[in-house]
């Protein structure tokens, strides 16, 4: 019963929702999909009237369909209650002809949050689903934003440990004031002397260490990963986006059935995917709109049917999107596939080997009828985020812009009146250098003082997380080398 989940690369890996979520990944280095989506259903007609977090009842539920209903309240009252700066969690707010879902108002300022402050809950009442004991150590190996928000949802949280490597000096000031300020008594923080690849690399190895892992089975203790291939973190993202869609139908701006297209700032590939899902689960859904920026293997492929990840790597005024392989755009090809775990197993290792395959003819078509794909280099971001400024007053941060303006390409190119919506990625605090030099074409190398010109020139908000930072006390100073990373946690795990 309630086997519900299987490896995208082997049928006979099958997993209950909650065991998913613990491991996050399967044994065969296959990401878990939930195989009878198909006969899911969410009664959009039953969601009216109804609050975020009573749609994020509904949707956990059915997308983990082994937790008990009472534990998943529990898991989004603990997630939500007082943590985001609105009971909306995610209002939608109208820009020129189309509407942008804003993603952004949780403790970090970026989207990560709506799915990171919910996984530490959903991973603990895992644990106790399946009668393990002791404390779950999580590591995370991030490049700016993931550790944050991490960091943030694992804070206090009873029976979890967090740790974060950062690369030294490879951070934004903001990034950096964020972890070394972080509070908790359960958080960890170290920069090591290396560039992220080694973090990620030091993270890895840890994984595997099977000595480690023993010594800390014995102590009742494991390891986990915040990763954005867990369906702890993927589910919950589906919920934002019939949020959005009930808001449209509330203020009359759609009717209830219409159907909507949703624009998207993809880096990982875990964001749309969660848009796919909520279509799978009924939502009216017409086109899925992709923005990728200067790394644009997505709109390669989407446009191709071929994913070649060996070209040169972009650093881009959206970094967040800085990614060659997407590991989430595995459990779409699982799915266009007609779940057909041979195909996927074989295309993965052709990426693992060669670096890239190519989909077959009916994938292809599968996937153009899903999906749009554009891609949005500096100049037109930073022109999008100055013309929407000027014309509607709001303001976009560099990743949203890359969306809106696939959107706006999309739109002209196919002349679709459907009504579309943009999901905004972060708040444009989160990097204000870059917007505050796409607005006035000049810049400043304190990002502190760029934040308060941004906002007095502009009117719009800092947000208060943001705001505060500059006079919070720093608490984590630790830095370590490369090869130190072990004994770091080993220190941590074994207080
Ligand atoms: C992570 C991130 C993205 C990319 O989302 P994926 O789910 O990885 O596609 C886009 N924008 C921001 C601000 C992010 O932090």
């Amino acid at each position: 019963m309630f086997q519900s989940y299987e490896s995208t690369r082997n049928s006979s890996l099958v997993s209950t929702a909650s065991k998913a979520v613990l491991k996050g990944i399967a044994d065969d280095g296959g990401l878990y999909v939930m195989r009878n989506i198909e006969d899911k259903n969410i009664d959009i007609e039953r969601l009216q009237g109804k609050s975020y977090t009573e749609i994020a009842e509904e949707i956990l539920s059915i997308m983990l369909d082994d937790f008990p209903k009472d534990k998943i309240k529990q898991c989004v009252k603990n997630a939500y209650t007082g943590k985001f700066s609105t009971d909306e969690i995610t209002p939608v707010v109208k820009v020129g002809d189309s509407y942008v879902s804003e993603l952004f108002h949780g403790p970090t300022s970026a989207f990560k949050d709506v799915a990171l402050s919910i996984l530490p809950h959903l991973l603990t009442t895992a644990y106790d689903m399946n009668d393990l004991k002791g404390e779950v150590i999580i590591l995370t190996a991030t490049s700016g934003d993931t550790g944050k928000a991490a960091l943030e949802g694992f804070k206090d949280v009873k029976g979890t440990k967090i740790i974060v490597f950062y690369p030294d000096g490879g951070v934004s000031q903001v990034q950096k004031a964020q972890m070394a300020t972080q509070e908790g008594t359960n958080t960890y923080v170290c920069a090591i002397k290396g560039n992220f690849d080694d973090a990620q690399t030091g993270v890895k190895n840890i994984f595997a260490n099977e000595n480690l892992r023993d010594e800390l089975e014995k102590r009742n203790e494991m390891f986990s990963s915040a990763n954005s291939i867990n369906i702890g973190r993927l589910v919950p993202q589906i919920v934002y986006y019939f949020y959005a869609y009930m808001k449209l139908v509330e203020s009359n701006s759609i009717k209830i059935g219409d159907k909507v297209n949703f624009a998207v700032p993809t880096g990982n590939f875990g964001n749309i995917l969660a848009g796919y899902y909520a279509k799978n689960l009924g939502l009216p859904v017409n086109k899925l709109i992709c923005g990728s920026n200067e790394n644009n293997v997505l709109y390669d492929f989407i446009r191709t049917g071929i994913y070649d990840k060996n070209r040169e790597f972009h650093k881009t005024i959206s970094p967040s999107m800085d990614i060659l392989v997407s590991s989430n755009l595995e459990r779409l090809l699982y799915y266009v596939s007609g779940k057909d775990n041979n195909t996927i197993k074989n295309l993965m290792e052709q990426l693992n080997t060669a670096g890239k395959y190519e989909v077959s003819d009916e994938m292809k078509k599968v996937i153009s009828e899903e999906f749009y794909a554009n891609c949005v280099f500096k100049n037109e971001t930073e022109e999008t985020i100055k013309s929407v400024f000027e014309k509607y007053g709001y303001l976009l941060d560099t990743h949203t812009a890359v969306a809106y303006k696939a959107l706006e390409t999309y739109k002209n190119e196919t002349n679709d009146n459907t009504m579309s919506i943009v999901l905004s990625t972060a708040s444009p605090y989160k990097f204000s250098k870059s917007v505050y030099e796409s607005l006035y074409n000049e810049t400043n190398s304190d990002e502190f003082e760029i934040m308060q010109e941004l906002s007095e020139k502009t009117g719009v908000k800092i947000p208060e997380n943001l705001k505060g930072l500059k006079e919070k006390k720093v608490i984590h100073k630790e830095v370590c080398e490369k090869d130190e990373m072990e004994i770091y946690v080993r220190k941590i795990a074994m207080k």
